[in-house]
């Protein structure tokens, strides 16, 4: 399997789990049965919601076939080049990125970082230079507390020895939630709403990290910014996909 054509949930994830289930215990987040390292049992994560066969450059579910690009994108590209997302957001995935997302339940972020480092690693991608998290405006995170994207990105950049930069891309303005809006209503509502305030990233390859992907027009408007950085590629890392009903 060439490391560009990768992007299907390979049988190696569930190698990569019981290797960290051999490190010990707490309890599994999902069913409260004792678990490996994780923080989730075989069975619940045999039960998650993998992702079937998808696009590899947006990640929405592809009726057949693997290694294929979807029509939407072979007609008008994203500007990110590939999309990372093992899971589709659905029961109980869902409630993991809520759990970590709106109540700041760590182990259900753990698990979210750990499942996305398997799949990258059976997958054997083209790992990229620098981890860049989505973030939050700073009244967002003030209310908040923290930014489940930049978490699951400092979980990522341990796991896997990349540098992570958690301050460098900033929103401008606190954008209204993403949800119930149309495609173009989301286009405009983050248009301009992301600025870098880093160091240049020429001819980087950065992966974006984020909880959940949606229509991706957060992460494209992010990639922009990215690009005119300096970054010479961007691809999305999350670690579930949600699925419009259309799909
Ligand atoms: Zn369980
Ligand atoms: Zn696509």
């Amino acid at each position: 399997m060439s490391k560009q054509n990768a992007i299907s949930i390979p049988k190696g994830t569930h190698h990569w789990h019981k290797l960290l289930n051999m490190l010990l215990p707490p309890h599994c987040v999902l069913c409260g049965m004792s678990s490996g390292a994780i923080s989730i049992c075989e069975p619940c994560w045999q039960d998650l919601p993998w992702a079937g066969p998808q696009c590899l450059q947006c990640g929405l579910p592809l009726p057949t076939g693997r290694n294929q690009v979807c029509g939407q994108c072979q007609q008008a590209p994203p500007p990110f080049h590939r999309t990372v997302s093992p899971l589709e957001y659905a029961f109980p995935a869902d409630q993991l990125v809520r759990a970590l997302k709106f109540h700041r339940q760590l182990a259900e972020g753990r698990v979210l970082s750990h499942l996305l480092c398997a799949c990258i690693s059976a997958g054997g991608f083209t790992l990229p230079d620098t981890l860049i998290p989505v973030p939050l405006h700073r009244i967002r995170m003030l209310k908040r507390g923290f930014n489940q994207a930049c978490e699951i990105s400092n979980h990522i950049s341990k796991a896997l020895g990349i540098p992570h930069i958690a301050t460098g891309l900033r929103r401008t303005r606190n954008t209204s939630a993403q949800s119930g809006l149309s495609r173009k209503q989301r286009r405009s509502n983050v248009r301009g709403a992301f600025y870098w305030h880093g160091n240049r990233l020429p001819g980087q390859h950065v992966a974006l990290i984020d909880d959940v992907m949606t229509t991706g027009t957060t992460v494209s408007e992010c990639t922009r910014v990215l690009k005119k950085a300096g970054a010479r590629r961007v691809d999305v890392w999350v670690p579930t996909r949600a699925v419009p009903a259309h799909q």
